[in-house]
């Protein structure tokens, strides 16, 4: 649970504080101590609440963590240990509904994520067994197959229509309603938890951390091998946002400490 602490890092997983092989180790000695610190570190993910309350256990964190690139905030009471929920978004069965919707419309199949056999599963993500049943506990988006850039241009166009939004990850896109998105998910946490005055540092990697980053105080995109995502560098061109000098928990871990000198 978040303390009295000024500040929150709020941080994308995959691609940000994990490369492509799920690695964060690089980041391990800054996450303890930021523990040290008593700096909340709060996840902000497309993974499922599933997935990250695995992750946190395997990883000693504690704090809040928003799942589902927004659409849900869980965390700990400090009474009685029981966990607490915020739900920003549409159910999975209505939004599938309108992913079908959708496919009819522009012409092109797009398929769920949770649709796959646990060998597509696999080959798409590398996860198997008891990753897979984690990853596919979902309840608040869809993640489906990426489509090509038009059709995905065409579905952003589309979306208004059924009050609803597409980010694209780097291995998938998700579909959820839009009155969910990590930025409003960690503004609807700072209002349950009474702590409006707090600094958000946040990091990520992709489209689906843009409203996160425009939302935070101290924004901070973690580049791929291949340098930033498309989608962010115009707020890196426009001094919005700090792009971290290496990639995944490398660049994580030296960004996070290059401002705890200076805070
Ligand atoms: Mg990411």
């Amino acid at each position: 649970m978040p303390n009295d602490s000024k500040y929150w890092i709020v941080t994308d997983l995959d691609g940000t504080l994990m490369d492509e092989n799920y690695d964060i180790s690089p980041a391990k000695k800054t996450l303890s101590l930021l523990a040290d610190l008593s700096i909340p570190v709060i996840p902000c993910t497309s993974k499922t609440a599933s997935e990250v309350r695995y992750f946190r256990q395997e990883n000693g964190l504690f704090d809040p963590y928003i799942v589902e690139n927004g659409a849900a905030v869980y965390g700990i009471s400090n009474n009685d240990s029981s966990e607490w929920e915020l739900i920003l978004g549409k159910s999975y069965l209505e939004l599938k509904i309108i992913l079908s919707n959708l496919s009819n419309e522009v012409g092109y199949r797009l398929i769920p994520l949770n649709d796959l056999s646990n060998e597509e599963i696999f080959d798409l993500t590398g996860l198997s067994n008891n990753e897979i049943i984690r990853a596919l506990d979902r309840h608040w988006s869809v993640p489906f197959l990426n489509p090509p850039d038009e059709i995905f241009d065409k579905l952003i166009t589309l979306c208004n229509n059924y009050n609803v939004h597409i980010f694209k990850g780097n291995r998938m896109s998700h579909l959820l309603s839009n009155l969910s998105h990590k930025g409003e998910a960690v503004n609807k946490l700072k209002l349950y938890l009474n702590k409006e005055d707090v600094n958000i540092i946040a990091l990520g990697d992709s489209q689906n951390d843009l409203p996160l980053l425009e939302y935070a105080d101290i924004s901070i995109v973690i580049p791929g091998r291949n340098g930033p995502n498309k989608y962010l560098q115009s707020g890196i061109d426009n001094g919005l946002f700090r792009l971290a000098n290496a990639p995944h928990a490398k660049g994580w871990s030296n960004s996070i400490e290059e401002i705890l000198k200076n805070i």
